[in-house]
């Protein structure tokens, strides 16, 4: 299996949404936070080769997006999902499969771009079939009030109509070597793929550990919709993720691609390690 970091782009989003109920002196020596109390933010996806099978997962926000919308998240990404894919050898065209963890816009906003000519949004990975939980598209599709902003309707009706899209119900594996672990505290069905590969586990941990600063149990997301089961979930994966050394793929943090978590001696669990995926390839 091959692997291949995609840098799709950079945004900012607010520090204390980001880390909930931690005060900010404490957030703020893992992630530094600008004059307007923005963190960077980084859209790292991961692109998996394996025998006939190319799989992208996660695809960034898009790059159709107005001046406001762009200077509200100091959006900077024109260009980048193709020069990543191009940068490895490949196309949108090459895609055979796309894995969207959730829609919230940060994640799947790749998958449909505008046509000026038909002034429609249309399927940008004309090849891939789409893979998303059940219970996310139809969580998306009647989004309640406080998330509905991070579902943008531009992303989920093409997706929706594309005759792409192919659903799961519940944790799966896509092909061996590749599954996906569901999770319901940030959003409805957030899938998180696990890698195995020939001597390590590697997780993507998308928006259940979105930096290496969120590692400690309580750093929840301001975001999550159901914190106290975001708070099991993070319970349930740590000591896994500290006893086999798993390898966490970070989406977000805009410096380190990859972290390792070690209990302390407290029986709290803390990042150990960064290091770019190179080092385990
Ligand atoms: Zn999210």
């Amino acid at each position: 299996m091959q692997l291949y970091v995609i840098e799709t782009g950079r945004f900012k989003l607010d520090g204390g949404a980001m880390f909930g109920v931690v005060p900010k002196p404490i957030w703020q020596r893992t992630n530094p936070a600008d004059g307007d109390n923005r963190i960077d933010m980084a859209m790292r996806c991961l692109l998996v080769q394996e025998g006939d099978r190319l799989v992208l997962i996660d695809n960034g926000i898009g790059e159709q997006h107005d001046a406001k919308f762009r200077q509200i998240y100091v959006l900077e990404n024109e260009g980048w999902l193709d020069a990543g894919l191009a940068k490895h050898g490949f196309s949108r065209a090459d895609v055979t499969d796309l894995v969207l963890t959730h829609l919230h816009f940060d994640h799947c906003g790749g998958t449909a771009v505008y046509n000026t000519a038909t002034e429609r949004y249309e399927p940008n990975f004309l090849n891939a079939r789409i893979w998303l939980q059940r219970r996310h598209l139809a969580w998306a599709t009647q989004p309640n009030a406080r998330e509905k902003a991070s579902f943008l309707r531009q992303n989920i009706e093409p997706v929706a109509a594309s005759g792409q899209l192919q659903l799961l119900d519940g944790d799966m594996e896509l092909f061996p070597g590749f599954a996906l672990r569901t999770v319901n505290g940030h959003t409805e069905a957030q899938q998180l793929p696990v890698i195995t590969l020939k001597d390590r586990t590697l997780f993507y941990a998308a928006d259940l550990f979105p930096t290496f600063g969120h590692i400690p149990l309580p750093y929840v997301m301001g975001y999550d919709t159901r914190p106290l089961l975001t708070l099991e979930e993070r319970q349930h994966f740590l000591p896994w993720l500290a006893g086999e050394e798993v390898v966490i793929f970070y989406e977000h943090d805009p410096l380190n691609e990859c972290g390792t978590v070690r209990l302390t001696e407290k029986g709290g669990f803390v990042s150990d390690r960064t290091f770019p995926l190179s080092e385990i390839l």
